[in-house]
């Protein structure tokens, strides 16, 4: 396949859909998770979920870097939003994400904080170096897809010696969610997740490749399969988990193989590990404390980290009340679990972070109406 529309194919969805239909075994359950949020996105937009017979489910993971960010960090941002002096530059969807005490990025701009919207690291470096009598913070958040981008922009603020730019870091590694997802206490406890498969995370997979997965395939005893973003892509690589678990393999296979290779981007990896370093511990939303799970400015690169250079330390704080985020980003519950969803909590009245992330579970819900069973609720108080 050369070109998007053949991605995109109504017959040849059918033809995968049907052998999905025909491969299943009735006598068992497939959950299958698919770990990131660009996933849960198509598989909404495209209606896939419809496609698959009722013992496979979908479940729906953590790789939305906005969602996973704790309250406590987003605090963090706002404290050093509102400093003198200061000009925070921050991607769009984390402007609106509630903090403490109904705090938000967008509230404290309202407030007066300096606070600019950046599509890339190369935008704060301007800001940057078009404001040289301002300290300018780039509020970087996500996965191993975004981090090579920040890591080129401290080494070119290294070079040019911008002595006013720093980095407020929030880089987060995904083999560390999936493994906490697998073996964390409280995800035990809640006995909720029961994961069978994972579709692989495509962006992320083209940085680090397809080998930090093996572990997982081979100590969890849990498939693999990388999986591009397309629908067609996506349910090649259900059949592919089905076919797994059918003949008893846990391997890692990969879908995408026009983008991701074994071992992924030698030259993004050179460049993160020059300049960071794995943190001891981070918080995140929905999945605790987990060890080495994100990164941290290296010390010869102290000078460009801002929690270093501002002294701010992280406090955690309560989630909001009520938000089922935390469980649905392990995988417990759905948006639609939610009794907030789509009464209190929509896109324009965001209640937590994965309504307001354009790859939030529960924006995906909303979005592409997954509305049904609250709908249904409402129905019954309404005849109730
Ligand atoms: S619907 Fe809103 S309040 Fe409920 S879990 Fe989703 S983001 Fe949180």
């Amino acid at each position: 396949m050369k070109h998007l529309d053949e991605y995109r194919d109504a017959d040849t969805a059918r033809r995968l859909a049907a052998a999905i239909g025909r491969e299943v075994s009735p006598a068992r359950g497939y959950r299958l998770m698919e770990f990131c949020g660009g996933h849960t996105h198509a598989i909404f937009r495209y209606g896939l979920e419809d496609l698959l017979p009722k013992n496979v489910e979908m479940v729906h993971g953590p790789g939305c870097p906005v969602c996973v960010l704790p309250t406590g960090r987003l605090d963090m941002a706002i404290r050093l939003a509102n400093r003198d002096g200061v000009i925070l530059a921050s991607y769009g969807d984390m402007l609106r994400v509630p903090g403490s005490r109904g705090q938000s990025l967008l509230k404290a701009k309202a407030d007066g904080a300096d606070i600019r919207m950046v599509y890339s690291t190369i935008d704060a470096l301007k800001l940057a170096e078009a404001n040289p009598d301002r300290e300018v913070i780039f509020f970087a958040v996500g996965f191993e897809t975004t981090t090579p981008p920040t890591a080129l922009a401290i080494e070119a603020a290294a070079a040019r010696r911008l002595s006013n730019f720093s980095v407020f870091c929030n880089h987060v590694l995904t083999p560390s969610a999936i493994a906490a997802i697998l073996e964390a206490p409280a995800v035990r406890e809640l006995d909720a997740v029961d994961i069978d498969g994972f579709l692989g995370p495509a962006h992320v997979s083209v940085v680090i490749g397809s080998r930090p997965y093996e572990f997982f395939a081979e100590e969890y005893r849990k498939p693999v399969a990388i999986s591009g973003f397309e629908p067609i892509d996506i349910l090649q690589s259900i059949l592919m988990l089905v076919r797994q678990l059918n003949d008893g393999r846990a391997e890692v296979e990969n879908q995408y193989i026009r983008a991701v290779t074994r071992d992924g981007n030698a030259r993004a990896k050179a460049v993160v590990s020059r300049v960071f370093e794995l943190r001891r511990d981070f918080e995140w939303r929905g999945l605790g404390h987990i060890p080495y799970s994100a990164l941290r400015l290296k010390d010869e690169f102290a000078a460009f980290d801002a929690e270093r250079r501002f002294g701010e330390s992280y406090v955690p704080a309560p989630e909001t009340k009520s938000c089922e985020c935390p469980a649905i980003l392990r995988g417990a519950r759905k948006p639609t679990d939610c009794r907030l969803f789509g009464r209190a909590c929509t896109p324009e009245t965001p209640l937590g972070s994965c309504m307001v992330s354009s790859e939030g579970a529960c924006a995906a819900y909303y979005t592409y109406g997954r509305m049904r069973d609250t709908a249904q609720d409402t129905a019954r108080e309404m005849v109730s």
